[in-house]
């Protein structure tokens, strides 16, 4: 053997260490599948579920790390753990919480596919589920069985927009909670960004987010978190966030890490213009109902004032019952700064018209749903875009 090792081994082995006194805003995108250990001693006393060390990149690297400490901080929490997606947040907490003849009650009006799983856990894994009038407050209390184990809401619900009464509802569920069987709320907390409610003071268990929204704030990233301030809480949802392999990209936690100082500034902009547009959307005849939390129109407008600090970008309004599908259809296609999409919470405004049947145990509303998310340009264009749409009506 020479003294030099080969270019092969030289190659792997250029040593490197992070410059000391290099310092820099943000925090450096740290890539690991494998994490080194000193010795065989330090390996075999690797623990996984603690931060204060590093076992394997699906766990976390410091900059994960990062990223989860500063969304535990927005959300109020203490732990916070990531998924690659809101929808894999969503499965976390169903898994970590839920077992073979446990019961489950979801909102009526909760995320689309958070309502999908809920059906596939009580279709396939012999776990009740039961979907609840949002509105329904501490008459949640006659609800629950004596295997309900989780309680999700989501404030306000996704598309139709009702304000629950979180405090209500935690107070009722938890006084039916028992020593050993605790029953616990989980809340999909994706509108309000943690910016506009603060769910653990309000008596929430468990905070979900799609990160993918206001947090990322390009329409480029998918990521979800999970945040609590209980212990046992945390274990479980670090045991199926193991057992499920939720691992996220590192490059993804450094775009979200660097969208985060932005975010409130983001977030009170959304807000700002959706109210102008949705007041103008007010005052138009095409217009039935506009469903803004901020609004009167909107069940829960009261909730929202009384628990709520800002609204964000996203609100729907149901058009005037003379027009059909088709029509509202067409306003949609006329739109030019609004693109057609799901999402929201980046630069762009977007719009997407529902079919409430089916989505909804019951929905009595008469007229066309359309959802708006207001993004940063100009409220005036974004008026003057939807006015000229209504011409297609
Ligand atoms: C977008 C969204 C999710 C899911 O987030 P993804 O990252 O797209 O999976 C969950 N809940 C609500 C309310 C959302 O708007």
């Amino acid at each position: 053997m020479s003294d030099q090792p080969a270019f092969e081994t030289r190659v792997i082995h250029d040593e490197y260490e992070a410059p000391g006194g290099f310092a820099a805003l943000q925090v450096p995108i740290h890539h690991a599948s494998t994490v080194l250990f000193k010795n065989v001693a330090a390996m075999r006393a690797r623990n996984w579920m603690e931060k204060s060390s590093y076992t394997y990149g699906l766990h976390g690297t410091p900059t994960s790390f990062t990223l989860e400490a500063r969304v535990a901080a927005i959300e109020g929490g203490t732990h916070c753990r990531l998924a690659p997606s809101g929808l894999a947040a969503i499965a976390m907490v169903n898994f970590a919480l839920l077992k073979t003849g446990d019961d489950v009650l979801v909102p009526d009006n909760a995320y689309g596919p958070n309502r999908d799983m809920a059906r596939w856990l009580q279709q396939d894994f012999n776990i009740s589920a039961h979907f609840y009038d949002p509105m329904i407050g501490a008459g949640i209390a006659d609800l629950i069985q004596p295997n309900t184990r989780l309680v999700w809401t989501e404030a306000p619900g996704s598309v139709s927009m009702e304000v629950p009464d979180i405090p209500a509802i935690c107070a009722a569920v938890h006084a039916k909670s028992a020593p050993g069987q605790p029953i616990y709320v989980a809340i999909d907390n994706t509108w309000s960004g943690g910016i506009a409610f603060q769910s653990f003071e309000h008596g929430v268990d468990i905070v979900m987010t799609a990160l993918t929204k206001y947090q990322s704030g390009g329409s480029d990233v998918l990521m979800g978190a999970v945040v609590t301030r209980d212990d046992t809480l945390l274990h479980k949802l670090e045991m199926a966030h193991m057992r499920m392999g939720l691992g996220v990209s590192m490059d993804d936690c450094y775009l979200v890490l660097r969208s985060l100082p932005s975010m409130k500034l983001r977030f009170d902009a959304h807000d700002a213009s959706a109210r102008q547009v949705a007041q103008w959307l007010k005052g138009r005849t095409e217009i039935a109902k506009v469903l803004h939390p901020a609004f009167e129109d909107c069940p829960g407008h009261a909730i929202w004032k009384r628990d709520f600090r800002g609204a964000g970008g996203l609100f729907s309004v149901l058009f005037d019952p003379r027009y059909s599908e088709a029509q509202t259809d067409r306003f949609v296609d006329a739109l030019k700064l609004f693109k057609i999409g799901f999402s929201w919470g980046g630069a762009h405004s977007l719009c997407v018209p529902y079919r409430m049947e089916g989505m909804r145990k019951t929905w009595t509303e008469q007229g066309q749903l359309v959802r708006f998310n207001i993004g940063l340009e100009a409220p005036a264009d974004l008026i003057a875009d939807i006015e000229q749409a209504f011409a297609a009506l």
